[in-house]
This record gives C-alpha cells, structure tokens and sequence, in this order.
C-alpha cells in the first residue's frame, strides 16, 4: 500500500483526474453562507421544540448557532447513515450528503460480526437487521486439504439474540438511512464530490455538486492507496451450505475462499485473487479462472451451485484494501469509517469497526452542547483516534495477519504456520475461542491478538520438533518464527504500539471536554466506485482528507 499525501501539483493533475476516477472522498463543510441554502429542517428534537442558539444534546438543550446545521456527513453508507442517526438522536441537527441515495448494490459490508450487532444494539439501530432477511451467523467452518473444523462464536454470555448477522448490504444501508432521516433534525440529501480544489500550493478541497446543480467546495489534502488484491463475488442461489448458519472459509490456492449466506436463498461466495491484475471478466477468463483453479478447491455440497451461478455470468470484483488510521485532526472536520480506516476483508471487520467508532465518537460528544469552535473542538477529539485503538487495531491487525497466514506460499515455513493456525483453530475451547472472540469483535484486545498469534507460532515450531528434530526441521521452525513477526509487527506498528498496547500513556486520551461552544463536521465514507486509471491500469482510489474549517465558518 502506498499512501501519497497531495501536495500542490499532485492536487491540480489530479483535480480532472478526479472526476472521472474518484473512488473516495470524505467531505466536510460547513460553509456559512450555505446554510440558508440546505433544505429546511424541522427544528424538533424528539419531539421536543430544538433550541434556535445551540445544539441540542442529552436533554435536547442547546442547539447548534445561527439556527445552522450543526454537523455535516458525506457519504450515507454504513458509517454515515449510522452517525446520522446517532448524533441526530442525540439533537444535533445534521446534514447528510450522498451520491447516490438508491439502494446500494454492492458486494461488500454483508457479514456483520456479533461484535458489530452489539454496537448496532447501543446505537439503537438492531432493527435495521429485521425484515431484510438478515440471517444469523453462529460461527465459521474452516476447510484445509478436504478436513473442516466449525468454530462457534463465544455467545454464551449474551442475549440469544446476539449474533452474526448476514445480508445484502444495500438492504441494510437503505434501512439505516431510512431510520436516520426518519429524525426531524436529519435531513439526507443527494450530493456528489466532482473535483479537487487546489489552494496555495496544496490540494486543499473538493467541489461538489448537490441534485439540484448547486456547486459547493470543501478543502482536503488527499491519499492514494495501490490494491493488495481483489475479491470476485458471486451469488450461490438455492444451495446449502455444509454448515448452516456459518461463514465458510475454504484455505485454498493461493489464497481464501468465504461463502456465506446473505438471504434465505442465496450464498454470497467470495474468491480473493491475489494481486492487482484479475483475470478479465468480459473474455471469459475469469470463468474458466473459477472452473479450473477454484472450483476443484470447493466442498462438494456447494459444486454445482459454483459452476451455476459462473455459468449466469453476474461475476463481480472488488479491490481489497488496507488502510492504517493516520489521525489527521483537521478543525472542523473528521474521517470515518473506510475513508478513515480499511482493512483486508477477509475477516469482516470493517463494519464492526465503523460502528465501534461512532460509538466512541457519540460518547466523545455527549457532553459537548454546542460546536462552534473547530479548532478546540479538533484538539479534544484527538482522544478520538486513541481511544478507538484498541478494538479498531485489534480487528484490523487479525485482518491483515490472517489474510496472510491464510494465503498459499512457496515458503515452507509459511506453508507450516498455516497448516499449524488450522490444527491450533481445530483445537477447539481456548484456542479456538480466544481467536473466535477476537474476530468476532466480542473481546477485542491486543494482548489476547498477540498471545494466540504467537502460541500458533510456537505450536507450529513444536510440531516439527515432534517426533524427533533435525537440522531441516529446526531451521524451518526458526524461519517459521522469523516469518509469524515479519507478518504481524509490521501491521502492529502501522497501527501504533503505544496508542494500540498502552492507550492510557497517550497524553489525548484524557483530553478534557472543551467547555466553549463548537461546531464540528464529521466527514464519512469511502467514496466511488474503483476505476481502473487511464495511464497505468492500475487499480487506485482516491481518499479526500477533511477539510477545514474555522469557527467563523460555523
Ligand atoms: C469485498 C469486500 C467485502 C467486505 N465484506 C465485509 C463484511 O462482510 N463485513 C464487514 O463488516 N465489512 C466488510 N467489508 C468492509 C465494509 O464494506 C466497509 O468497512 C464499510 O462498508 C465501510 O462503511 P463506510 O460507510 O465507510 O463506506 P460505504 O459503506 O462504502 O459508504 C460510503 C458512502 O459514501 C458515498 N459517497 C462516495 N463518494 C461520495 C461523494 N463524492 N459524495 C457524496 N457521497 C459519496 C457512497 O455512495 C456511499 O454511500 C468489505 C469490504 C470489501 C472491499
């Protein structure tokens, strides 16, 4: 992954660029003179008459300044719609701008991990769940070389209600969205980000256009980040599923397979295909991509529906990628969800995560009434990024390092720590529900991530020690350690030792609440569809860092 922050240069080459290959902006703005110009809201908050100074928040006291709207999100995914909902029932009076306001179709966000379904609960928002044929996930089945071992989540201490749940990911989003312009003080508009604005030397912004042609501006720096590899989608249609109610996932070659269900009918089948090149859809080489190399690597129960559903031809891709959170406190304005923070899919964290944030971001808030000074307001929400640590790192870090654990190599050495991350799983009681409770979100913590990584490390070496060791053996089990930190302690400090391991030695995790009024934008979303660049043919997405804003703005 690389990462390029725009400078002046980059920002005017990329501004037409932009247009055409925009895949993520996140904007904020909240621009004054605008205001009068957004759709009226009614000033009710729960039923309560919103205060015309301040924002409303906790009691629906206050309200936000100038009868404005107190907080601005771009995008209406999983993480916008979310915090829309949040904040607006907590009385802000938000704006939500998004592309495009039909029901997504995508094949992303579609297992949500129990430990995700809890935050829905926290944010009110379970029954976004119901009446889209969610189904309940229980665990996963992990297939290696013909054997399956079925790992259950660590529910017991829950509500029988809590669980995985699986969907269709537009169903989902459109009811999230319903729910938050349901809220008198949300209103959701279509918008979209056309360009990148450019200002003294730096790529500072985006402009877009709402529905109805009115152009706006925001400013941003922006970040490019290259494609470690892609997921091709396909929908299984009347099958079952060796294990019923689990997430399949099939260690194959050279990389993962998942299959789960994401309605009462229909298996979503996911096959990672390493790399930035996948085999072309329209000449017909995926398919005989899926035929030759995968489906001989699927269980037999789930064969025929794979060559079915190739044969229909609704073949899709999707570039995985893995994005460190990098805090860039900007007064005014914040990044969520992917925009902010990706990580490799395999796991589905993503939206677990997204949700874990806003409810950190809810608490921060709480106690705020009104959110008129950006740039106190950035200073205290730098506890944000520290506090988010360690359940975001947790989840992204088991991401990462998984995705490679679980991909084929030459290595033997890796070939061993897979085999020996199966063997451990299969288990079963602490070694597979410590990880279980891990990647479930339900107990996310680094030291437990750390632990059980490294006891499949030693696991493995002990197992070439067994029944005698030799020279070979010994080297390959050291080669085997030396392979197990070269995967997770560069993930590790990507995501920051210290803010991941000892959050409470980071000076911003005690930051106080700023007692003057403020005013905040929140900034949400990954932006547009991956497109494939002009020039180098290489997948790249483009994400707009937030944009600024001063207080007089608000
Ligand atoms: C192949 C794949 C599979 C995945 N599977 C899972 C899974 O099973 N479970 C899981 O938890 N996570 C999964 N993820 C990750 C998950 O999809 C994301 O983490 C989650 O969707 C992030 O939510 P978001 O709101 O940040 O972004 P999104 O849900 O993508 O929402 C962004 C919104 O912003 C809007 N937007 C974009 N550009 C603009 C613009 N210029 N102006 C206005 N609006 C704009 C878009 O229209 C969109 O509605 C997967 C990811 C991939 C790539």
């Amino acid at each position: 992954m690389a990462a390029v922050a725009a400078g002046a240069g980059v920002g005017l080459q990329l501004i037409g660029a932009a247009a055409a290959t925009l895949l993520a902006a996140v904007l904020v703005a909240v621009v004054l003179g605008r205001r009068r110009r957004l759709v009226a809201r009614a000033p009710l908050v729960e039923g309560k008459p919103a205060p015309e100074d301040g924002c409303a928040v906790g009691d629906g006291e206050g309200a936000a300044g100038d009868g404005g709207t107190d907080v601005i999100i771009v995008g209406a995914g999983v993480a916008g719609s979310a915090l829309a909902y949040t904040l607006g029932k907590d009385g802000r009076r938000v704006h939500v701008i998004e592309r495009d306001l039909t029901e997504p179709d995508r094949i992303v966000g579609e297992l949500l991990q129990p430990g995700g379904y809890l935050k829905l609960i926290e944010l009110g928002l379970e029954d976004c769940v119901e009446e889209i044929d969610a189904q309940r996930v229980l665990g996963y089945a992990l297939f290696k070389d013909g054997r399956n071992t079925k790992l259950a989540y660590p529910l017991e201490k829950f509500h029988s209600d809590v669980a995985g749940r699986s969907f269709h990911n537009g169903r989902f989003i459109q009811r999230m969205r319903q729910k938050a312009a349901s809220l008198p003080n949300v209103q959701l508009e279509q918008g979209t980000v056309t360009s990148l604005l450019e200002e003294t030397g730096t790529v500072k912004g985006v402009q877009y256009k709402t529905k109805s042609g009115e152009e706006l501006k925001a400013f941003a720096p922006l970040t490019i980040v290259d494609v470690p590899s892609c997921f091709v989608g396909l929908v299984l249609e009347n099958c079952q599923l060796p294990h019923p109610n689990h997430g399949h996932v099939i260690l194959a070659n050279p990389s993962p397979i998942l299959f789960y269900p994401i309605s009462s009918t229909e298996v979503r089948c996911l096959v990672d295909v390493p790399g930035q090149k996948v085999p072309s859809i329209a000449s017909g080489e995926m398919a005989n991509y899926l035929k030759t190399v995968v489906a001989p690597q699927i269980p037999p129960e789930i064969y025929d529906s794979f060559i079915a559903a190739i044969d229909k031809g609704s073949i899709r891709t999707m570039p995985n990628r893995s994005m460190p959170a990098a805090p860039h406190p900007t007064p005014g304005a914040l990044l969520m969800g992917d925009a902010f923070n990706m990580r490799h899919p395999l796991t589905g964290g993503g939206m677990t995560v997204a949700l874990s944030d806003i409810v950190v971001l809810r608490n921060l808030l709480k106690p705020l009434r009104n959110l008129h000074d950006a740039s106190s307001l950035s200073k205290y929400l730098e506890s944000f990024y520290t506090l988010r640590k360690p359940v975001a790192s947790t989840i992204n870090t088991l991401a990462g390092a998984l995705y490679k654990v679980f991909s084929a190599s030459p290595d033997q050495a890796r070939n061993e720590m897979r085999q020996a991350c199966f063997d451990y799983l299969s288990l079963g009681g602490v070694f597979s529900n410590g990880p279980i409770a891990l990647l479930s979100g339900l107990n996310p913590r680094p030291l437990s991530l750390v632990a059980h990584f490294f006891a499949v490390a030693i696991y493995g070496v002990g197992r070439l020690m067994l029944p005698l060791p030799s020279p070979k053996r010994m080297w390959i089990g050291a080669r085997l350690i030396s392979g197990a930190c070269g995967i997770i302690l560069p993930i590790i400090k990507a995501e920051g030792v210290r803010q991941m391991f000892f959050p409470a030695t980071v000076p911003a995790y005690y930051r106080a609440a700023p007692a003057a009024e403020y005013c905040v934008i929140a900034l949400v979303g990954e932006l547009s569809k991956p497109t494939p660049d002009a020039t180098s043919g290489k997948m790249e997405r483009l994400f707009t860092w937030i944009a600024w804003k001063s207080s007089r703005e608000c």
